[in-house]
């Protein structure tokens, strides 16, 4: 399993997100960076900090 902390990124928040895969992780964490932080594009750099935090567990 892959876990990545949103805190890592945007630091307060608490959300964390557990998937098979990186993939979804991604799946999760992007809607919920639009919902909640108003990110609405996920850049290159953002996916690269974000697939640099994603641990397995
Ligand atoms: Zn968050």
């Amino acid at each position: 399993m892959k876990r990545f902390a949103c805190g890592d990124v945007i630091p307060g928040c608490n959300a964390t997100f557990t998937a098979a895969d990186e993939a979804g992780i991604f799946a999760q964490a992007v809607p919920h960076a639009a919902a909640e932080h108003g990110i609405d594009e996920v850049t290159p750099e953002l996916e690269a900090t974000v697939r640099s935090l994603i641990s397995t567990v």
